[in-house]
């Protein structure tokens, strides 16, 4: 144990550090910097970055680079070594506030959706001293934001930031409705629990769609999948073991708090759970996990697949965005708590999640768009595309007495009355857990479980940080005018209560029935990312993140537009590596089957005068048949590809991908996994589903 207390944050310049190694007018003017988000002195500046230098280069760092998180979904670094000639030849090693604080770089490789003109190809970081720098391979990490010329964001950290100021401000004023004076700082705090699967990294070389798509573009279901649930909590096999200790490791050194690990659902997957902490550092975090991941899988000989739909009919992977509200003093907003004034607080914020979900459904079903991510929304597994909100039957009783003015029972049998002065104590409902929500409230936090295993955390964040501060907003608005607290209070919850209530639905979000109910109720239900791109810069939604300063007019549609490329690349490569893995791999190995087939018949006809070759003729006969059939499919992808290029609005390619495209590689895949299953296993070109989820 102490081993891990040695090494717990070992490379983070963190808090901790910083009171050690600066002078002490240093660190309260970046104490306050970080806490307040004013702008940093240059000669502040000039003493952290030589601290932090002489901090790096201890610990064995040669260089540093601005970390930032374009818009590509992934981080970017760009290194540049500590060492600054003196002109004699020698050298010494330098880092100076300046470089600290700004740096340039060419912005021409990142996405920017139009943002970035051609003629400025320059983007600009910015040290944000909220987030921890660190060293990763050897390199002393500055986590920034990262912009344009004019001041446009081109990163998923800055609209992250802003998003947090806007929500300290909303929330603070309703905390001073309820007379507390001392809070300074109001902050969304999240623990993103992070699933994926481990494949045998010889296995997957042999897979041109693994290695392309990181999903699995062909393969016949096995035998056994997931229906023995017997992987779920099962014990961890000894390779995944050694591997997820490595990781603890490393990711322990970087200060993240990697605490729970266990099977998932499906054979092969996994997930690690970190301890929250504030949304910034968790999205930095949860990047860095994941590259981690996959650097110390393939130390082990695994690879790490993120992709949310590797397998088909194979449970799919997302990432539970756990979201709660904390003070700077660490008290939860989203707690219960004891004393009925408390209690009255929490069902304010707790109504005001009801409200903001259900008003902006549309937002956060963009906020998980992605193509990878289809194939888990809107398909028939957890969570579905239709946004909805779990609270437990404890909790949507008590709502429900506070809305009717009826008395609520508790579970001792105890009558009392409900009025927000006399609550009674919020039972902690933690036996029932939904697992097939996509929004839950789980005791004293919501868990967000639509977000795609590969995704980034930041944006559904920031729409979370946004739509509650909106909420709080037009609450603190009404409580402020009114005279009578109290009973302004009662009136706007049970009033949102009325207003909101079709969101809550605690029952089973797969089943055909809640798709009906959910239409009944007026709730969105949008499948693909196709149509769920458009709905982030409708009316509604320019409205809410240009009126709190998220995201401007441009900033919103350069997003869009990336949004609608990264679909379209995506959906081109898969198609292309379908044709390839077609025509050079399946449909020759199915073809030397045939041949082997053929010539048994012949061989057996001439030694054994008078046998019948039916089911080697039969065999052979439909393979053959099959093999040409998926060969034209092949040629049909092909000629669709050439009609997509035709087109040159990006949406109408989306749309033409999504209703043309997809089905013909559909159809081409199944004719594929259905000769997979008739094919003798030697002559298969690559790895089946079996070998991949059970070989490890
Ligand atoms: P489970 O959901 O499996 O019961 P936990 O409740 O312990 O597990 O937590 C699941 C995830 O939620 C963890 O990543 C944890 O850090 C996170 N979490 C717990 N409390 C909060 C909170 N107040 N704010 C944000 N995330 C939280
Ligand atoms: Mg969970």
């Amino acid at each position: 144990m102490s081993h891990i207390t040695d090494i717990f944050g070992s490379l983070v310049f963190d808090d901790r550090v910083m009171r050690e190694r600066l002078p002490k007018e240093t660190y309260k003017a970046l104490r306050k910097t970080r806490e307040n988000g004013k702008s940093l002195d240059i000669r502040i500046a000039n003493v952290v970055a030589s601290a932090m230098k002489d901090w790096a280069v201890e610990k064995g760092a040669t260089h540093f680079t601005h970390w930032f998180q374009p818009m590509t979904g992934i981080t970017a670094e760009k290194h540049d070594s500590f060492i600054s000639p003196l002109g004699d030849g020698s050298v010494i090693l330098e880092f100076s506030g300046k470089e600290l604080v700004k740096g340039e770089s060419d912005a021409s490789s990142f996405p920017s959706g139009g943002l970035r003109a051609t003629f400025e190809a320059r983007g600009y970081t910015a040290w944000d001293p909220t987030a921890y720098a660190f060293i990763k391979d050897r390199t002393l990490c500055i986590p920034t934001v990262f912009y344009s010329y004019s001041g446009d964001a081109l990163d998923k950290k800055t609209p992250l930031l802003r998003s947090n100021e806007v929500l300290n401000k909303q929330a603070l004023r309703i905390l001073r409705l309820f007379g507390d004076t001392t809070t300074t700082r109001v902050i969304a705090t999240v623990g993103a629990e992070q699933e994926y699967f481990m494949v045998d990294k010889k296995l997957y070389d042999k897979r041109p769609d693994l290695i392309f798509c990181g999903r699995t573009l062909f393969g016949a279901k096995p035998p056994k999948s997931q229906d023995m649930e017997a992987h779920y909590y099962g014990a961890i096999k000894p390779r995944i073991s050694a591997f997820m200790k490595e990781l603890d490791e490393e990711l322990w050194k970087l200060g993240i708090l990697a605490k729970t690990e266990h099977n998932e659902a499906a054979p092969a997957q996994h997930e690690l759970a970190p301890i929250f902490t504030s949304n910034n550092i968790a999205t930095d975090h949860n990047q860095l996990m994941m590259e981690m991941m996959k650097t110390v899988a393939h130390r082990h000989g695994l690879e790490c697949l993120l992709h949310e739909k590797p397998f088909a009919g194979v449970n799919g992977s997302g990432k539970h965005n756990n979201w709660a509200l904390s003070t700077n003093e660490g008290v939860n907003l989203l707690e219960p708590g004891d004393s009925p004034i408390e209690n009255a607080q929490f069902l304010l914020f707790l109504v005001a999640m009801i409200k903001a979900v259900d008003e902006h459904q549309d937002a956060l079903r963009a906020s998980v768009a992605t193509p990878g991510n289809d194939h888990r929304l809107g398909a028939h597994e957890a969570p579905p595309a239709i946004i909805s909100m779990f609270l437990g039957d404890e909790l949507t009783e008590i709502l429900e007495s506070i809305e009717s003015g009826k008395s609520y029972c508790q579970k001792e049998k105890v009558d009392m009355r409900i009025g927000v002065h006399v609550l009674p104590r919020f039972p902690r409902d933690t036996t029932d857990r939904n697992r097939t929500s996509p929004f839950a409230f789980t005791g004293n936090k919501f868990e967000f479980r639509s977000v795609g295993s590969s995704a980034s955390i930041a944006t559904p964040n920031v729409v979370l940080n946004t739509i509650v501060a909106k909420t709080l907003c037009e609450f603190a608005d009404v409580l402020e005018a009114a005279d009578d607290f109290t009973h302004a209070l009662n009136e706007l919850i049970v009033k949102t209560i009325k207003e909101h209530k079709r969101i809550i639905f605690n029952g089973n979000n797969y089943s055909e029935e809640w798709v009906h109910e959910a239409e009944k109720r007026g709730l969105l239900n949008v499948k693909t990312s196709v149509d769920a791109f458009p709905l982030f810069i409708n009316e509604n939604n320019v409205e809410l993140y240009t009126s709190f300063g998220i995201y401007s007019q441009a900033e919103m549609h350069s997003r869009y537009e990336i949004n609608l490329e990264n679909y379209v690349k995506t959906l081109n490569i898969e198609a292309l590596t379908m044709i390839d893995m077609i025509k050079k791999q399946i449909v020759p190995a199915v073809g030397t089957y045939i041949n082997e087939l053929c010539s048994t018949v012949s061989l057996k006809v001439s030694a054994l005068p008078g046998v019948t070759c039916e089911l080697e003729t039969e065999l052979a006969k439909d393979l053959s048949e099959h093999n040409l059939a998926l060969y034209r499919k092949s040629e049909e992808i092909e000629k669709k590809l050439s009609e997509l290029k035709e087109l040159c609005d990006m949406k109408e390619k989306a749309e033409y991908i999504r209703d043309v495209l997809i089905p013909v590689m559909n159809a081409a895949r199944k004719i594929s996994d259905d000769m997979e299953s008739r094919v003798a296993s030697k002559y298969w070109p690559f790895p089946t589903y079996s070998e991949l989820l059970f070989d490890i």
